[in-house]
């Protein structure tokens, strides 16, 4: 009996370092399937396993030496209602899930403690008052996906039609999936590891890149692309806002109106996320990226709203985990204020949107910025940089601009060209300048056919209206 359970221990040592070893060549994806056509028997099933989880993940954290008796072997637990307890049985939670869900406490418990250890003041771990993610830990056991009939089979809950399975690649690997519950339904969120030979990269368009992120404009490239993406609360989130500081507490009208609230919010999350997912696509077309680390969130108390609602903070921690080669440059460098050419400092106060050097540099302030994080993210001195010049924007770089980025309806790209000295004549208000062509309101490919190759001077291009009310504003 002991050998067998020592083999048994050896085993899934072995395969947990071979795995380990495997996906340092491969890299991870994760893809989104929806359950569809849910019956109301479906759904009930669903909400218990929730309801479930939730009652679990609080029993245990009542009292943490729950946590070493086997979970998965829970029957029932206790549930607090009111002043006292009530027993809960869990009909619906295979037996990997209650581990898994332990073992997330656990992983909580272990990040709290290095936090606590590197001198962070941390607190305990709350209750929750609902639980909106099950973790499925093992393919082939606590769940399974059926490619030709777009089925998975989860532990005890039984089989769902799901969508979107096409997207998963057939050389992938299928690893763990966690059950989400959102406003808008349910959903497997699937990770998978292909390995890094088979992914194509994107074809490059140029070597290297500044991104210096402001206000104004979101995005200010080296080479002169600014992209502004706006992505404001709807009108119907701010309606559905006041309705819902109407509603009398605990009563079912706020209650739905909640729930109206937050597919609004899942739905914001979502553009904003596409907007997120486009300039990445962009940017991955460029060997190297280099940008600031500076903090956001002290912007926001400086400009309001406009900061946190545009999604700038999770662009920048995405930029650093999903491209292959990110340069950040160091927080307290000075990147605004310096000139390009020769490394000088001015004194340049918010409302200057160009930088004029003694030294003959002419530059609109945003792409000064990028220039000189780009020259400082690969170690150039301003004398070095003199040669390098100011890069030129390429034909293939508009297209290919246009192309990813104007497919979003939120994001308006304009591209500067001659270091932005054109700009100097109309400081204030860059996009009405007489020396930009008007303003095109045409979907990114009609962009495409008519910018290329035109070799334009300067060219601004609104690649559709952000939305109608602030288009009508401009024009
Ligand atoms: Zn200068």
């Amino acid at each position: 009996m002991n050998a067998v359970l020592v083999s048994k221990a050896e085993r899934i040592k072995n395969t947990l370092r071979e795995t380990k070893e495997r996906r340092k060549t491969q890299r991870v994806f994760v893809y989104e399937l929806k359950l569809q056509n849910l019956s109301k028997r479906k759904i009930a099933l669903l909400e218990r396993a929730f309801l479930e989880a939730k009652w679990l993940y609080n029993w245990l954290l009542s009292d943490i030496e729950r946590l070493n008796m086997p979970v998965h072997k829970v029957k029932a637990v206790e549930v607090k209602v009111g002043d006292h307890y009530e027993q809960r049985e869990l009909t619906v939670l295979g037996s990997q899930i209650k581990q898994e869900i332990a073992n997330r406490i656990k992983d909580n418990l272990r990040a709290l403690g290095r936090l606590k250890r590197n001198g962070r003041k941390v607190g305990a771990i709350k209750y929750k008052s609902f639980v909106n993610s099950i973790p499925l830990r093992q393919y082939g056991k606590t769940y399974k996906l059926d490619f030709e009939r777009n089925r998975v089979r989860i532990q005890i809950l039984g089989t769902f039609r799901v969508l979107g399975l096409h997207q998963i690649p057939e050389d992938a690997e299928i690893a763990n999936a966690v059950l989400v519950r959102k406003p808008s339904g349910y959903y497997l969120h699937v990770t998978c590891y292909r390995s890094k030979d088979r992914c194509v990269s994107a074809d490059k368009i140029g070597d290297a890149v500044g991104v210096d992120f402001g206000v104004r404009s979101k995005l200010t490239l080296s080479n002169g692309i600014k992209i502004d993406f706006e992505l404001r609360e709807t009108l119907r989130l701010k309606r559905l806002q006041r309705k819902l500081s109407r509603k009398r507490a605990g009563s079912k009208n706020r209650e739905r109106v909640r729930f109206l609230l937050n597919k609004e919010y899942e739905k914001l999350n979502r553009r904003r996320r596409d907007a997120q997912n486009k300039v990445l696509a962009f940017l991955k077309h460029y060997g190297t990226v280099v940008f600031q680390d500076d903090c956001v969130k002290g912007w926001s108390s400086r400009f309001g709203g406009a900061v946190h609602s545009s999604g700038i903070g999770g662009l920048k921690s995405r930029l650093r985990h999903s491209l292959e080669t990110p340069i950040s440059v160091e927080r307290m460098e000075t990147t605004t204020r310096e000139c390009f050419a020769c490394g000088l400092r001015h004194d340049l106060s918010l409302s200057d949107r160009v930088i004029v050097c003694e030294c003959g540099w002419e530059c609109d302030r945003d792409v000064n910025a990028a220039l000189v994080i780009m020259r400082k993210g690969l170690g150039l001195s301003p004398h070095q940089a003199v040669g390098v010049g100011r890069p030129e924007l390429t034909p293939l770089e508009r297209e290919t601009a246009a192309r990813i980025l104007g497919s979003n309806p939120c994001i308006r790209v304009s591209f500067l060209d001659e270091g932005g000295s054109l700009l100097s004549r109309d400081r204030r208000r860059p996009q009405h300048n007489a020396n930009f062509v008007a303003s095109l309101n045409i979907a990114g490919r009609a962009v495409q056919a008519g910018l290329v190759g035109t070799g334009l001077p300067s060219t601004s291009l609104r690649l559709r209206a952000v939305n109608p009310i602030s288009a009508n504003c401009r024009l």
